[in-house]
């Protein structure tokens, strides 16, 4: 066993071979915290050591008893859940991009370990959370917090790439097949478009290809990689216009840092440093032009942290503009300013007047932002953590970590929870403090940010502490009435919450009063009983509903007796294929109901048109789902075609698509489908898996 190797780095190895030495000599001996502790513990590798014990406990527990151990699988299944446990409490969510993107592939990888070491429990890899959030979570309480999140998030990745398995894997080996063993580019073209599309790691398509004794080229599968990255980037470069960070620092070189005036005040005098015309170093700006200009101080805030930036004007002997837009320029705060009136040159005083109006409700909009962080976290849990943000003067948007949709009540306490705090005037206190200090205080702060040493931190009361750079009310008051528009989600994990203040909110209240006045005169009720009304209507529609749908469903039961009898057989089994237009899913369900009802095998296919959408109904009699019919898998399949979605039970599934131009195409798949399993079923007795 090696525990300890002394490698000696002296020298930086030239291209040319030549052998420079280096300016500092390093000895790395290779003996990380895992390799201490497995030498301490007389183990004989880092994956025996005490931390992987109830891991590896519970992993054996979910593989059985059966399962020879398959250490290496086990080794990296218990490796990547650690990983990706970590990953997630720091909020890297699984996405297709950037950290989400590493986080998904190992979800995806160790699910590929877990199934080799023998588990056949489909999603399982989330039951191990658990596991790490015991043995870790006494130095790390932050995974122990966020143990629920993470196992959802986990499975719901698990289930959803079994499923991609399930229904692209042998589409995957159908391609590979045809392109032969020898088709090395073809190959590799087809492996791309599958990992591309799709997101099968490569290390998986190597093993389906392996199967197929077809060799993956990974030179050509990187090329096509390469060649997919160098697009995108082209693309981002088209979007990113005015204030390009590609050219950012060679437009600011030679200036001082700006000084941002705005936290006191919101108008000064500054100095004119340069001005920027069509992205290059201008001598003068005049009337009618747009430029970016830059000054040594201003009240302008640029725009971070969530907080848009400022508008306003700027004026100087004569010279009068708009400032449209305020960003920052590597150090410096650039103006983008339209100018109405005379002209101006660098070196000249001006006197910069940022929108207080406008400033005023953005500054409602972000010190409410931080008081529903502070909300949130104190109604659904620590495990919240703000994941983005946006503080415009209209709204707030406020995007966070959480495992599941809020309830109206849930919503009303964290909206109750906030106007308390207005009500109550909560002094707000701005203070510039080392990052330690901060930290220590109870400031929130996020682990992927980088802050610098010194930080501001914002507090209102005793409520809210949370690192801040933007601008703020001096106190809580000042937001007048806090509303939340809606909530919603924008990625598995991730909540959105949007709300509005002040004026704005007061009126959507106002505008909420008019429009149920409205409503009551509609429905000729008092306005507060029109919700009676409502129930009263309500009940009174579902009445008539239930009578029409009688008279329907015994028209289609007379008609679903008449197709059974015509109905082809296929081993004894009855095939009901049929359409009923502008029949709902109800009445679709009514139908297979009726065909139950003559107590004889058989499985049907029936589907409905609109003017916008095609649904269909997949049902089959009890004794076929016990030798293994599928209908939600067979709509499933169908629903794919039509480009729209479906599922359900082994006895009845629904699904429905928009794609009209391919529903032929999609009901004659049904039938195929339908007859194959009747046929597989007919020869054995029973489905094959
Ligand atoms: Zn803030």
């Amino acid at each position: 066993v090696e525990i300890w190797n002394l490698v000696f780095t002296q020298f930086d190895r030239q291209s040319d071979g030549t052998l420079k030495d280096l300016p500092q000599r390093n000895i790395d001996t290779g003996m990380g915290l895992e390799r201490t502790a497995a030498v301490l513990q007389g183990v004989s590798s880092n994956f025996e050591i005490d931390v992987f014990k109830t891991m590896r406990e519970e992993l054996r527990k979910l593989l059985g008893p059966q399962n020879a151990f398959e250490t290496t699988h086990e080794n990296a299944v218990m490796d990547h859940i650690r990983a990706i446990a970590f990953s997630i409490a720091d909020g890297a969510l699984p996405s297709n991009e950037g950290r989400g993107y590493v986080v998904r592939k190992l979800i995806r990888l160790a699910g590929d370990h877990l199934r080799k070491a023998g588990s056949s429990a489909g999603a399982g890899l989330h039951r191990l959370v658990p596991a790490v959030a015991e043995t870790m979570g006494a130095a790390y309480p932050e995974i122990r917090d966020s143990q629920k999140n993470i196992q959802t998030l986990v499975e719901r990745e698990e289930r959803s790439y079994l499923e991609v398995l399930r229904t692209q894997t042998p589409r995957l080996r159908n391609e590979l097949a045809g392109a032969g063993s020898n088709a090395g580019d073809a190959a590799a073209e087809i492996a791309f478009k599958y990992y591309d599309t799709f997101g099968l790691p490569y290390e998986t398509i190597e093993g389906i290809a392996g199967t197929l004794g077809i060799l993956l080229d990974r030179r050509r599968f990187d090329t096509l990689l390469d060649r997919q990255k160098q697009r995108s980037r082209e693309k981002s470069k088209i979007a990113g216009e005015i204030f390009s960070k590609d050219h950012a620092a060679l437009w600011v070189e030679g200036l001082p840092e700006s000084e941002f005036l705005g936290y006191d005040c919101a108008e000064a005098e500054g100095t004119l440093l340069r001005i920027l015309k069509n992205q290059k170093p201008a001598e003068v700006l005049k009337a009618g032009e747009e430029a970016v200009l830059i000054f040594d101080r201003t009240p302008f805030y640029a725009e971070a942290g969530g907080q848009v930036g400022d508008t306003g004007e700027l004026s100087s002997r004569g010279f009068k503009a708009a400032v449209l837009d305020t960003q920052w320029m590597e150090k410096c705060i650039a103006h983008r300013v339209s100018a109405a009136e005379g002209e101006i040159r660098a070196g000249q005083r001006v006197r910069l007047c940022v929108n207080a109006a406008r400033r005023d409700l953005i500054m409602k909009n972000h010190t409410a932002t931080h008081l529903l962080h502070s909300a949130l976290r104190k109604v659904l849990g620590e495990h919240v953590k703000q994941s983005g943000s946006l503080v415009a003067p209209d709204r707030l948007r406020f995007d966070f970590t959480h495992f599941k949709a809020l309830d109206s009540e849930t919503l009303a306490r964290v909206e109750e929870l906030v106007n308390e705090q207005i009500r109550k005037d909560l002094p707000l206190n701005k203070n510039v403090m080392s990052k330690e200090e901060a930290i220590r205080e109870g400031a929130i702060a996020f682990f992927g940010e980088k802050y610098a040493d010194a930080v501001r931190v914002v507090t209102i009361g005793e409520f809210s502490k949370e690192l801040c750079g933007g601008t703020h009310l001096r106190s809580a008051g000042e937001i007048g009435l806090f509303k939340i528009l809606s909530e919603s989600s924008i990625q598995a994990g991730v909540r959105r919450i949007e709300a509005a203040t002040g004026p704005r909110a007061a009126a959507m209240v106002e505008d909420f009063q008019k429009e149920w006045k409205k409503m009551a005169r509609f429905f000729r009720a008092d306005e507060e009983t029109l919700p009676q009304e409502l129930g009263r209507l309500e009940a009174k529609v579902s009445g008539l509903k239930n009578r029409l749908f009688g008279s329907l469903n015994r028209k289609v039961g007379r008609a679903m007796e008449q197709s059974f009898k015509k109905s082809s057989e296929v081993a004894g089994i009855k095939v009901v294929v049929g359409k009923m237009d502008r029949a709902d899913v109800e009445l679709l369900k009514g139908a297979t109901d009726h065909l139950k009802s003559l107590h004889s095998p058989f499985a049907a296919l029936l589907s409905s048109e609109s003017d916008d959408k095609i649904s269909f109904v997949v049902a089959a009699s009890d004794e076929l789902v016990r030798r293994g019919f599928h209908s939600g898998k067979i709509v499933k399949d169908i629903a794919a075609l039509v480009q729209g979605n479906g599922g359900g039970r082994p006895d009845f599934a629904v699904g429905g698509g928009k794609m009209l131009a391919k529903k032929k195409e999609a009901i004659a798949l049904g039938e195929t489908e339908i007859r194959r399993n009747l046929e597989s079923i007919g020869k054995s007795g029973r489905l094959s898996p």
